[in-house]
Protein backbone atom coordinates (compact mmCIF):
# COMPACT_ATOMS: atom_id res chain seq x y z
CA UNK A 1 0.00 0.00 0.00
CA UNK A 2 1.37 3.95 -0.81
CA UNK A 3 0.84 6.21 1.13
CA UNK A 4 2.85 9.77 0.10
CA UNK A 5 3.10 13.09 1.36
CA UNK A 6 4.09 14.47 -1.88
CA UNK A 7 0.68 13.49 -3.06
CA UNK A 8 -0.40 16.88 -0.78
CA UNK A 9 0.94 19.12 -3.40
CA UNK A 10 0.65 17.10 -6.74
CA UNK A 11 -2.94 16.20 -6.24
CA UNK A 12 -3.74 19.42 -5.81
CA UNK A 13 -1.56 20.76 -8.34
CA UNK A 14 -4.40 18.44 -10.60
CA UNK A 15 -7.59 19.09 -8.88
CA UNK A 16 -6.64 23.00 -8.23
CA UNK A 17 -3.72 23.72 -10.92
CA UNK A 18 -4.84 27.39 -12.00
CA UNK A 19 -5.94 28.09 -8.04
CA UNK A 20 -3.08 30.50 -6.17
CA UNK A 21 -1.00 28.28 -3.34
CA UNK A 22 1.62 30.81 -2.30
CA UNK A 23 1.34 34.55 -1.94
CA UNK A 24 4.96 36.33 -1.48
CA UNK A 25 6.04 39.75 -1.63
CA UNK A 26 5.04 40.63 -5.41
CA UNK A 27 5.06 36.52 -6.00
CA UNK A 28 1.46 34.67 -6.94
CA UNK A 29 2.44 30.60 -7.11
CA UNK A 30 -0.52 28.53 -8.85
CA UNK A 31 -0.67 24.92 -8.01
CA UNK A 32 0.19 24.00 -11.12
CA UNK A 33 3.89 26.29 -10.53
CA UNK A 34 4.36 25.38 -7.41
CA UNK A 35 4.37 21.46 -8.67
CA UNK A 36 6.40 22.29 -11.29
CA UNK A 37 9.20 23.68 -9.52
CA UNK A 38 9.02 20.97 -7.08
CA UNK A 39 9.42 18.36 -9.37
CA UNK A 40 12.24 20.75 -11.09
CA UNK A 41 13.99 20.67 -7.21
CA UNK A 42 14.12 17.24 -7.13
CA UNK A 43 15.62 16.57 -10.68
CA UNK A 44 18.40 19.15 -9.73
CA UNK A 45 18.83 17.24 -6.16
CA UNK A 46 18.74 13.99 -8.37
CA UNK A 47 21.61 15.33 -10.11
CA UNK A 48 23.73 15.40 -6.81
CA UNK A 49 22.92 12.46 -6.10
CA UNK A 50 19.90 12.25 -3.87
CA UNK A 51 17.87 8.95 -4.33
CA UNK A 52 14.84 7.30 -1.97
CA UNK A 53 15.51 7.40 1.57
CA UNK A 54 18.29 9.93 1.86
CA UNK A 55 18.22 12.87 4.32
CA UNK A 56 18.29 16.42 3.41
CA UNK A 57 18.71 19.16 5.53
CA UNK A 58 17.06 21.77 4.44
CA UNK A 59 17.73 25.59 5.82
CA UNK A 60 15.60 27.94 3.96
CA UNK A 61 13.07 30.72 5.20
CA UNK A 62 9.92 31.15 4.59
CA UNK A 63 8.90 31.98 0.49
CA UNK A 64 7.85 29.67 -2.54
CA UNK A 65 10.69 28.01 -2.56
CA UNK A 66 10.49 26.52 0.85
CA UNK A 67 7.44 24.36 -0.41
CA UNK A 68 9.35 23.44 -3.55
CA UNK A 69 12.36 21.93 -1.96
CA UNK A 70 10.16 19.98 0.91
CA UNK A 71 8.01 18.97 -1.70
CA UNK A 72 11.08 18.38 -4.36
CA UNK A 73 12.91 15.93 -1.42
CA UNK A 74 9.50 13.98 -1.16
CA UNK A 75 9.20 13.20 -4.16
CA UNK A 76 12.52 11.86 -4.89
CA UNK A 77 11.39 9.64 -1.82
CA UNK A 78 14.16 10.95 0.08
CA UNK A 79 13.86 12.25 3.55
CA UNK A 80 12.91 16.18 4.28
CA UNK A 81 14.95 16.81 7.21
CA UNK A 82 14.30 20.99 8.07
CA UNK A 83 16.78 23.31 10.00
CA UNK A 84 15.49 26.12 12.10
CA UNK A 85 17.60 29.52 9.76
CA UNK A 86 17.89 30.95 13.57
CA UNK A 87 20.52 28.06 14.85
CA UNK A 88 23.61 28.62 14.74
CA UNK A 89 26.91 26.24 13.08
CA UNK A 90 27.64 23.71 15.89
CA UNK A 91 23.69 23.31 16.49
CA UNK A 92 23.05 22.53 12.40
CA UNK A 93 26.42 20.43 12.37
CA UNK A 94 24.91 18.34 14.71
CA UNK A 95 22.02 17.77 13.23
CA UNK A 96 24.06 17.26 9.99
CA UNK A 97 25.83 14.50 11.49
CA UNK A 98 23.31 12.88 13.66
CA UNK A 99 20.59 12.19 10.41
CA UNK A 100 24.10 11.73 8.25
CA UNK A 101 22.30 14.60 5.54
CA UNK A 102 22.81 13.53 1.91
CA UNK A 103 23.66 17.27 1.38
CA UNK A 104 22.31 20.30 3.25
CA UNK A 105 20.18 23.27 1.39
CA UNK A 106 20.75 26.32 2.17
CA UNK A 107 19.60 29.99 1.23
CA UNK A 108 22.49 32.38 0.14
CA UNK A 109 21.58 34.79 3.29
CA UNK A 110 22.79 31.65 5.38
CA UNK A 111 26.04 30.88 3.90
CA UNK A 112 27.87 31.99 6.81
CA UNK A 113 26.43 29.26 9.26
CA UNK A 114 25.61 26.81 7.00
CA UNK A 115 28.90 26.73 5.17
CA UNK A 116 30.65 26.41 8.56
CA UNK A 117 28.00 23.58 9.62
CA UNK A 118 28.80 21.46 6.80
CA UNK A 119 32.51 21.93 7.15
CA UNK A 120 32.31 20.85 10.41
CA UNK A 121 30.38 17.62 9.31
CA UNK A 122 31.60 17.09 6.20
CA UNK A 123 28.26 17.49 4.06
CA UNK A 124 27.71 18.64 0.17
CA UNK A 125 26.11 21.64 0.52
CA UNK A 126 23.45 23.28 -2.07
CA UNK A 127 22.71 26.86 -2.10
CA UNK A 128 19.56 28.77 -3.68
CA UNK A 129 19.68 32.37 -4.21
CA UNK A 130 22.29 35.09 -5.67
CA UNK A 131 24.95 35.35 -3.69
CA UNK A 132 29.25 36.33 -4.18
CA UNK A 133 31.43 33.86 -6.53
CA UNK A 134 31.72 30.97 -3.74
CA UNK A 135 31.79 28.45 -6.09
CA UNK A 136 29.09 26.61 -4.20
CA UNK A 137 26.88 24.59 -6.47
CA UNK A 138 23.74 26.75 -7.07
CA UNK A 139 20.16 24.33 -6.74
CA UNK A 140 17.97 26.61 -8.24
CA UNK A 141 20.08 27.83 -10.84
CA UNK A 142 20.22 23.36 -11.79
CA UNK A 143 16.59 23.24 -11.10
CA UNK A 144 15.73 25.85 -14.28
CA UNK A 145 17.27 24.01 -16.34
CA UNK A 146 17.11 20.28 -16.05
CA UNK A 147 14.16 18.63 -17.05
CA UNK A 148 11.21 17.89 -14.53
CA UNK A 149 10.95 14.83 -13.03
CA UNK A 150 7.36 12.85 -13.63
CA UNK A 151 5.69 12.41 -10.79
CA UNK A 152 6.51 11.25 -7.02
CA UNK A 153 8.26 8.30 -6.25
CA UNK A 154 5.00 6.05 -4.08
CA UNK A 155 5.78 5.34 -0.08
CA UNK A 156 5.01 3.03 2.02
CA UNK A 157 2.94 4.27 4.74
CA UNK A 158 5.61 3.71 7.46
CA UNK A 159 8.70 5.21 5.49
CA UNK A 160 10.23 7.92 6.90
CA UNK A 161 8.81 11.23 5.54
CA UNK A 162 10.03 14.21 7.72
CA UNK A 163 12.42 14.34 10.88
CA UNK A 164 11.92 17.47 12.85
CA UNK A 165 14.25 18.13 15.23
CA UNK A 166 12.56 19.38 18.66
CA UNK A 167 13.38 23.12 19.28
CA UNK A 168 14.96 22.49 22.40
CA UNK A 169 12.88 24.28 24.19
CA UNK A 170 13.61 22.01 27.38
CA UNK A 171 16.80 20.06 25.95
CA UNK A 172 18.89 18.66 23.81
CA UNK A 173 17.48 18.40 20.00
CA UNK A 174 16.34 14.97 19.45
CA UNK A 175 14.61 13.90 16.12
CA UNK A 176 11.70 12.91 16.02
CA UNK A 177 11.01 10.56 13.15
CA UNK A 178 7.76 11.34 11.40
CA UNK A 179 6.25 8.24 8.42
CA UNK A 180 4.53 9.15 5.58
CA UNK A 181 1.72 7.87 7.22
CA UNK A 182 2.04 9.55 10.23
CA UNK A 183 1.99 13.47 8.41
CA UNK A 184 -0.96 12.22 5.89
CA UNK A 185 -3.30 11.37 8.69
CA UNK A 186 -2.58 14.29 10.73
CA UNK A 187 -3.25 16.70 7.23
CA UNK A 188 -5.84 14.92 6.14
CA UNK A 189 -7.77 14.69 9.61
CA UNK A 190 -7.47 17.87 10.71
CA UNK A 191 -7.82 19.38 7.31
CA UNK A 192 -11.55 18.17 8.09
CA UNK A 193 -11.89 19.29 11.70
CA UNK A 194 -10.70 21.11 13.77
CA UNK A 195 -9.08 23.62 10.84
CA UNK A 196 -12.10 22.99 8.17
CA UNK A 197 -10.24 24.35 5.34
CA UNK A 198 -11.83 25.18 2.04
CA UNK A 199 -10.44 26.33 -1.35
CA UNK A 200 -11.53 29.66 -0.51
CA UNK A 201 -9.22 30.40 2.62
CA UNK A 202 -6.83 32.77 2.55
CA UNK A 203 -4.28 31.47 5.62
CA UNK A 204 -1.80 33.97 6.85
CA UNK A 205 1.66 31.77 6.68
CA UNK A 206 3.31 33.81 9.39
CA UNK A 207 4.82 30.57 11.92
CA UNK A 208 7.88 28.89 10.26
CA UNK A 209 7.44 26.32 7.69
CA UNK A 210 10.87 24.80 9.62
CA UNK A 211 8.93 23.57 12.62
CA UNK A 212 5.53 21.43 12.98
CA UNK A 213 2.98 24.18 13.68
CA UNK A 214 3.88 26.08 10.54
CA UNK A 215 5.17 23.20 8.15
CA UNK A 216 1.85 20.84 8.61
CA UNK A 217 -0.58 22.60 10.23
CA UNK A 218 -0.22 24.99 7.91
CA UNK A 219 1.13 24.58 4.65
CA UNK A 220 0.66 20.95 4.40
CA UNK A 221 -2.65 21.34 5.74
CA UNK A 222 -3.60 24.33 3.09
CA UNK A 223 -2.12 22.66 -0.15
CA UNK A 224 -4.20 19.80 0.81
CA UNK A 225 -7.35 21.55 0.87
CA UNK A 226 -6.26 23.63 -2.50
CA UNK A 227 -6.39 26.83 -0.26
CA UNK A 228 -4.07 29.77 -0.53
CA UNK A 229 -1.09 31.04 1.96
CA UNK A 230 0.20 34.46 2.46
CA UNK A 231 3.52 33.85 3.46
CA UNK A 232 5.83 36.18 5.92
CA UNK A 233 9.46 35.18 6.32
CA UNK A 234 9.33 36.14 9.51
CA UNK A 235 6.28 37.46 11.89
CA UNK A 236 5.78 41.19 12.36
CA UNK A 237 2.38 41.75 13.84
CA UNK A 238 2.35 45.05 11.75
CA UNK A 239 3.16 44.14 9.00
CA UNK A 240 0.92 40.92 9.56
CA UNK A 241 -1.77 43.06 10.18
CA UNK A 242 -0.97 44.76 6.24
CA UNK A 243 -1.38 41.29 4.74
CA UNK A 244 -4.35 39.60 6.19
CA UNK A 245 -6.13 43.25 5.28
CA UNK A 246 -4.49 42.99 1.76
CA UNK A 247 -5.06 39.64 1.01
CA UNK A 248 -8.18 39.14 2.62
CA UNK A 249 -6.96 36.61 4.87
CA UNK A 250 -10.06 34.37 6.41
CA UNK A 251 -7.69 32.46 9.00
CA UNK A 252 -4.77 32.46 11.34
CA UNK A 253 -2.75 29.95 13.28
CA UNK A 254 -0.31 31.21 15.88
CA UNK A 255 1.34 30.97 19.25
CA UNK A 256 -0.24 32.77 21.64
CA UNK A 257 3.15 35.93 21.98
CA UNK A 258 1.72 36.65 18.45
CA UNK A 259 -1.93 36.75 19.49
CA UNK A 260 -0.69 39.78 22.25
CA UNK A 261 1.54 41.03 19.30
CA UNK A 262 -1.77 41.22 16.98
CA UNK A 263 -3.87 42.88 19.96
CA UNK A 264 -1.11 46.08 20.39
CA UNK A 265 -1.15 46.55 16.24
CA UNK A 266 -4.78 46.51 16.92
CA UNK A 267 -5.35 49.16 19.19
CA UNK A 268 -3.97 52.04 17.16
CA UNK A 269 -4.45 50.70 14.15
CA UNK A 270 -8.77 50.43 13.15
CA UNK A 271 -8.54 47.67 9.91
CA UNK A 272 -9.61 44.63 10.89
CA UNK A 273 -8.88 41.37 8.48
CA UNK A 274 -12.12 39.75 7.44
CA UNK A 275 -10.82 36.31 9.42
CA UNK A 276 -13.86 34.41 10.37
CA UNK A 277 -11.26 31.55 12.67
CA UNK A 278 -8.08 31.44 14.47
CA UNK A 279 -6.25 28.81 15.86
CA UNK A 280 -3.73 29.00 18.82
CA UNK A 281 -1.52 26.37 19.83
CA UNK A 282 2.19 25.38 20.72
CA UNK A 283 1.66 26.82 24.24
CA UNK A 284 -1.05 28.12 26.59
CA UNK A 285 -2.91 30.81 25.58
CA UNK A 286 -4.51 32.88 28.69
CA UNK A 287 -8.08 33.34 28.69
CA UNK A 288 -8.04 36.86 28.98
CA UNK A 289 -6.08 36.92 25.56
CA UNK A 290 -8.61 34.89 24.13
CA UNK A 291 -11.35 36.92 24.85
CA UNK A 292 -9.82 40.22 24.28
CA UNK A 293 -9.08 39.19 20.14
CA UNK A 294 -12.52 38.00 19.95
CA UNK A 295 -14.12 40.86 21.26
CA UNK A 296 -11.61 43.20 18.61
CA UNK A 297 -10.95 41.01 16.02
CA UNK A 298 -14.68 39.79 16.06
CA UNK A 299 -13.68 36.23 15.29
CA UNK A 300 -12.87 33.19 17.59
CA UNK A 301 -9.96 31.37 18.57
CA UNK A 302 -9.27 27.66 19.14
CA UNK A 303 -7.00 26.74 21.23
CA UNK A 304 -4.94 23.53 20.85
CA UNK A 305 -2.43 20.88 21.91
CA UNK A 306 0.35 19.48 19.73
CA UNK A 307 3.64 18.12 19.72
CA UNK A 308 6.25 17.32 17.11
CA UNK A 309 6.26 14.16 18.00
CA UNK A 310 2.53 13.69 17.59
CA UNK A 311 2.75 15.05 13.90
CA UNK A 312 1.79 17.41 15.63
CA UNK A 313 -1.99 18.11 16.41
CA UNK A 314 -3.11 15.81 19.17
CA UNK A 315 -6.25 17.67 20.60
CA UNK A 316 -8.13 20.94 19.80
CA UNK A 317 -11.23 23.29 20.12
CA UNK A 318 -13.01 23.07 17.08
CA UNK A 319 -16.50 24.70 15.76
CA UNK A 320 -18.18 21.78 15.65
CA UNK A 321 -18.16 21.26 19.20
CA UNK A 322 -18.95 24.19 22.35
CA UNK A 323 -15.53 25.75 22.63
CA UNK A 324 -14.43 25.64 26.10
CA UNK A 325 -11.76 28.48 26.69
CA UNK A 326 -8.98 27.52 28.89
CA UNK A 327 -9.20 23.80 27.34
CA UNK A 328 -7.55 22.64 24.24
CA UNK A 329 -10.53 20.62 23.50
CA UNK A 330 -11.01 16.66 22.49
CA UNK A 331 -8.60 14.54 20.80
CA UNK A 332 -8.91 14.73 16.94
CA UNK A 333 -10.10 11.63 15.13
CA UNK A 334 -8.67 8.48 15.63
CA UNK A 335 -6.69 9.76 18.58
CA UNK A 336 -6.78 8.17 21.91
CA UNK A 337 -5.71 10.58 24.65
CA UNK A 338 -5.50 9.53 28.51
CA UNK A 339 -4.15 10.96 31.81
CA UNK A 340 -1.58 8.32 32.86
CA UNK A 341 0.12 8.35 36.74
CA UNK A 342 3.36 11.50 36.22
CA UNK A 343 5.71 9.51 38.91
CA UNK A 344 5.21 5.99 37.45
CA UNK A 345 7.65 5.69 34.88
CA UNK A 346 8.00 2.18 33.21
CA UNK A 347 4.39 1.37 32.79
CA UNK A 348 1.42 3.67 31.55
CA UNK A 349 -0.56 3.38 34.95
CA UNK A 350 -4.50 5.06 33.21
CA UNK A 351 -6.07 7.41 35.62
CA UNK A 352 -9.92 8.60 35.76
CA UNK A 353 -11.90 11.61 34.42
CA UNK A 354 -10.89 14.90 37.01
CA UNK A 355 -8.01 13.10 37.56
CA UNK A 356 -4.39 15.37 37.05
CA UNK A 357 -1.54 13.53 35.75
CA UNK A 358 0.77 13.11 32.65
CA UNK A 359 -0.46 13.63 28.96
CA UNK A 360 -0.28 10.27 27.07
CA UNK A 361 -1.41 9.90 23.43
CA UNK A 362 -1.81 6.74 21.16
CA UNK A 363 -2.55 6.57 16.95
CA UNK A 364 -1.96 7.31 14.08
CA UNK A 365 -0.21 11.04 15.04
CA UNK A 366 2.63 8.96 17.12
CA UNK A 367 6.44 8.88 15.42
CA UNK A 368 8.82 6.13 14.75
CA UNK A 369 10.92 7.29 17.47
CA UNK A 370 13.89 9.47 18.23
CA UNK A 371 16.66 9.12 15.26
CA UNK A 372 19.68 7.15 16.90
CA UNK A 373 17.88 7.35 20.48
CA UNK A 374 16.43 4.14 21.83
CA UNK A 375 16.61 4.97 25.02
CA UNK A 376 15.63 8.01 24.95
CA UNK A 377 12.52 6.48 22.51
CA UNK A 378 11.59 4.24 25.18
CA UNK A 379 11.44 6.64 27.87
CA UNK A 380 8.76 8.62 26.16
CA UNK A 381 6.84 5.52 24.12
CA UNK A 382 5.62 3.12 26.67
CA UNK A 383 3.37 0.28 26.38
CA UNK A 384 2.29 2.10 22.86
CA UNK A 385 1.48 5.13 24.33
CA UNK A 386 3.53 8.29 24.09
CA UNK A 387 4.45 10.12 27.12
CA UNK A 388 4.03 13.67 26.13
CA UNK A 389 5.79 15.12 29.43
CA UNK A 390 2.71 17.44 30.05
CA UNK A 391 0.30 17.53 32.87
CA UNK A 392 -2.95 17.73 32.18
CA UNK A 393 -6.81 16.74 33.05
CA UNK A 394 -9.14 15.55 31.76
CA UNK A 395 -13.33 16.14 32.04
CA UNK A 396 -16.21 13.67 31.37
CA UNK A 397 -16.48 15.04 28.83
CA UNK A 398 -13.33 14.64 27.03
CA UNK A 399 -11.65 18.16 27.22
CA UNK A 400 -8.48 18.21 27.86
CA UNK A 401 -6.71 20.88 29.80
CA UNK A 402 -3.08 21.55 29.57
CA UNK A 403 -1.82 22.40 33.36
CA UNK A 404 1.78 22.40 32.53
CA UNK A 405 4.80 20.93 31.49
CA UNK A 406 6.15 18.47 34.20
CA UNK A 407 9.97 20.38 33.60
CA UNK A 408 8.57 23.50 34.14
CA UNK A 409 6.59 22.75 37.19
CA UNK A 410 8.14 24.87 40.19
CA UNK A 411 8.97 22.85 43.78
CA UNK A 412 8.07 25.25 46.42
CA UNK A 413 8.58 24.21 49.55
CA UNK A 414 7.38 20.67 49.19
CA UNK A 415 4.36 22.03 47.50
CA UNK A 416 3.45 21.52 43.40
CA UNK A 417 3.22 25.25 41.37
CA UNK A 418 2.28 25.35 38.29
CA UNK A 419 3.20 28.37 36.38
CA UNK A 420 -0.02 28.53 33.91
CA UNK A 421 -2.12 28.64 36.86
CA UNK A 422 -0.61 31.59 38.30
CA UNK A 423 0.13 32.90 34.84
CA UNK A 424 -3.69 33.31 34.07
CA UNK A 425 -4.05 35.32 37.01
CA UNK A 426 -1.24 38.10 36.06
CA UNK A 427 -2.39 38.06 32.60
CA UNK A 428 -5.77 39.70 33.90
CA UNK A 429 -3.70 42.36 35.93
CA UNK A 430 -4.48 45.75 33.13
CA UNK A 431 -0.44 46.36 33.72
CA UNK A 432 0.52 43.25 31.84
CA UNK A 433 0.89 42.65 28.54
CA UNK A 434 3.03 39.05 28.72
CA UNK A 435 3.90 36.74 31.58
CA UNK A 436 6.00 34.15 32.53
CA UNK A 437 6.20 32.57 35.62
CA UNK A 438 9.41 30.38 36.41
CA UNK A 439 11.14 29.09 39.54
CA UNK A 440 14.25 30.49 41.13
CA UNK A 441 16.64 28.96 43.30
CA UNK A 442 15.54 29.51 46.96
CA UNK A 443 17.47 28.53 49.79
CA UNK A 444 14.72 28.25 52.31
CA UNK A 445 11.73 26.75 50.15
CA UNK A 446 14.21 25.25 47.72
CA UNK A 447 12.29 27.02 44.82
CA UNK A 448 10.59 30.78 44.94
CA UNK A 449 7.98 31.73 42.24
CA UNK A 450 8.98 34.34 40.02
CA UNK A 451 6.60 36.41 37.40
CA UNK A 452 8.60 37.95 34.86
CA UNK A 453 6.44 40.45 33.31
CA UNK A 454 6.38 42.79 29.79
CA UNK A 455 4.49 46.12 30.40
CA UNK A 456 1.84 47.29 28.63
CA UNK A 457 2.03 51.13 27.50
CA UNK A 458 1.72 53.49 29.50
CA UNK A 459 2.67 51.41 32.64
CA UNK A 460 6.21 51.74 34.92
CA UNK A 461 8.15 48.79 36.21
CA UNK A 462 8.92 50.06 39.88
CA UNK A 463 8.98 48.45 43.48
CA UNK A 464 5.38 50.19 43.86
CA UNK A 465 3.81 48.07 40.71
CA UNK A 466 5.93 45.18 41.85
CA UNK A 467 4.42 44.97 45.16
CA UNK A 468 1.14 45.55 43.70
CA UNK A 469 1.31 42.66 41.64
CA UNK A 470 2.40 40.76 44.51
CA UNK A 471 -1.00 41.34 46.39
CA UNK A 472 -3.24 41.14 43.38
CA UNK A 473 -2.11 37.81 42.98
CA UNK A 474 -2.36 37.35 47.20
CA UNK A 475 -5.99 38.05 46.67
CA UNK A 476 -6.21 35.14 43.97
CA UNK A 477 -3.61 32.80 44.64
CA UNK A 478 -3.38 30.73 47.94
CA UNK A 479 -0.53 31.62 49.77
CA UNK A 480 1.86 28.62 48.57
CA UNK A 481 1.71 29.71 44.94
CA UNK A 482 1.33 33.38 44.57
CA UNK A 483 4.74 34.38 43.21
CA UNK A 484 6.64 37.02 45.69
CA UNK A 485 9.45 38.10 43.30
CA UNK A 486 8.52 40.26 40.29
CA UNK A 487 10.57 41.00 37.12
CA UNK A 488 10.66 43.31 34.18
CA UNK A 489 11.49 42.68 31.52
CA UNK A 490 11.48 44.61 27.75
CA UNK A 491 10.83 41.66 25.67
CA UNK A 492 10.72 37.78 26.67
CA UNK A 493 13.60 35.79 25.22
CA UNK A 494 11.11 33.95 21.91
CA UNK A 495 12.28 30.15 20.27
CA UNK A 496 12.45 29.87 17.25
CA UNK A 497 8.46 28.95 16.79
CA UNK A 498 7.65 32.46 18.73
CA UNK A 499 7.37 30.26 22.20
CA UNK A 500 8.95 31.72 25.43
CA UNK A 501 11.98 30.55 26.16
CA UNK A 502 11.32 29.71 30.40
CA UNK A 503 15.16 28.06 30.30
CA UNK A 504 16.52 31.34 29.22
CA UNK A 505 14.78 33.21 31.47
CA UNK A 506 15.85 31.07 34.32
CA UNK A 507 19.18 31.16 33.84
CA UNK A 508 19.37 35.07 33.36
CA UNK A 509 17.76 35.17 36.58
CA UNK A 510 19.27 32.56 38.44
CA UNK A 511 22.48 34.26 37.51
CA UNK A 512 21.74 37.55 38.87
P1 LIG B 1 11.07 20.62 23.46
O1 LIG B 1 12.03 20.98 22.38
O2 LIG B 1 11.63 20.86 24.80
O3 LIG B 1 10.49 19.26 23.30
P2 LIG B 1 9.29 22.43 22.21
O4 LIG B 1 8.37 23.51 22.66
O5 LIG B 1 10.43 22.87 21.48
O6 LIG B 1 9.84 21.62 23.43
P3 LIG B 1 7.25 21.42 20.49
O7 LIG B 1 7.06 20.07 19.92
O8 LIG B 1 7.38 22.59 19.61
O9 LIG B 1 8.51 21.32 21.42
O10 LIG B 1 6.06 21.75 21.48
C1 LIG B 1 5.33 20.77 22.17
C2 LIG B 1 4.99 21.28 23.54
O11 LIG B 1 4.33 22.54 23.48
C3 LIG B 1 4.02 20.40 24.30
O12 LIG B 1 4.67 19.29 24.87
C4 LIG B 1 3.45 21.35 25.32
O13 LIG B 1 4.31 21.47 26.44
C5 LIG B 1 3.44 22.66 24.59
N1 LIG B 1 2.09 23.01 24.10
C6 LIG B 1 1.58 22.83 22.88
N2 LIG B 1 0.33 23.32 22.80
C7 LIG B 1 0.03 23.81 24.03
C8 LIG B 1 -1.11 24.45 24.60
N3 LIG B 1 -2.20 24.72 23.91
N4 LIG B 1 -1.06 24.78 25.91
C9 LIG B 1 0.05 24.54 26.65
N5 LIG B 1 1.16 23.96 26.16
C10 LIG B 1 1.16 23.60 24.86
Amino acid sequence: MSVSLAAVLADSAQRHADRTAVVFNDERVSYRDLWAGARRYAAALREHGVGPGDPVAVALPNSPVFPMVYFGVLALGAVMVPVHTLLVADEVAYILRDCEAKALVCDASLLGTAGKAADLAGTALLTVGEQRDTGLPRLDVLAGKVAPVDGYLPREPDELAVILYTSGTTGRPKGAMLTQLNVVMNVSTTMLSPFDFSVDDVLLGCLPLSHTFGQTCGMNTCFRAGATMVLMDRFDAARAMDLMVDHGCTLFQGVPTMYTALLDVAASDPRRPPLNRAYSGGSSLPVVVLERFQDTFGCPIYEGYGLTETSPVVAYNQKDWPCRPGTVGRPIWGVDVEIARADVEDRVELLSAGERGEIVIRGHNVMAGYLNQPEATAQVIVDSWLRSGDIGVKDADGYLSIVDRKKDMVLRGGYNVYPREVEEVLARHPAVAQVAVIGLPDERLGEEVCAVLVLRDGHQAGEALAAEIISWCKERLAAYRYPRVVKFVDAMPLGNSGKVLKRELRDHFTAR
